[in-house]
């Protein structure tokens, strides 16, 4: 049987189980509805996040909120979480092993939540997610299949506040997630 958040968080605890650990301010578990139907996974927590507890509260947090009214959903709808649950210093990309040690905990959230979708921001949660090694700019904006999940791969909103050209693919992308999600309920009313 598939654990609480409640239980994973306690599980996780102040956790020591990589270096991450000695550089970070807070763990950022995830926020969001336990029994969301489109859970976010993002690559880990910047700055403003390691401060604040919480994924996407920066100026990325501030765009995914407008994306999201695209898709016609509001955060409280949505759970996110990150592939690392601690700002590895200077925003550096995550290292196989950190990934390896960390994401048994995102596994079990994913399990919990259950959701229909999963949407990955970026290169390392959608290869992380698909078990690939292609690119991101490969990946995005098309519907993958893992399982029971339906799977988004698109951007991460913080490249597209640094690259301009990335707003329309994600803005897109987004309306893909709308018409995804009306397909999911249109086969489950089946
Ligand atoms: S990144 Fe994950 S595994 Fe490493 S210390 Fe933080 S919570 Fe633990």
């Amino acid at each position: 049987m598939a654990k609480t958040l409640e239980e994973i968080r306690a599980e996780l605890g102040d956790c020591t189980r990589c270096e991450l650990c000695e550089t970070r301010t807070t763990v950022v578990f995830g926020v969001g509805n336990p029994q969301a139907e489109v859970m976010f996974i993002g690559e880990a927590p910047g700055r403003q996040e390691d401060l604040g507890a919480e994924p996407f509260i920066g100026a990325a947090g501030k765009y995914l909120n407008e994306l999201l009214a695209l898709a016609g959903l509001e955060r409280k709808d949505v759970y996110i979480a990150n592939v690392l649950k601690c700002r590895p210093p200077g925003n550096a990309d995550p290292l196989p092993h950190q990934i390896e040690t960390c994401t048994p905990f995102l596994r079990e959230q994913v399990r919990s939540i259950k959701p229909l979708i999963l949407v990955t921001l970026g290169r390392f949660a959608s290869q992380f997610i698909l078990k690939t090694d292609s690119g991101i700019t490969h990946l995005r904006g098309q519907v993958h299949i893992t399982g029971r999940y339906s799977v988004l791969p698109i951007y991460h909103p913080a490249a597209a506040l640094y690259d301009q050209a990335k707003k329309p693919l994600l803005e897109h992308d987004f309306k893909l997630l709308k018409l995804l999600i009306e397909k999911r309920h249109e086969e489950m009313e089946k």
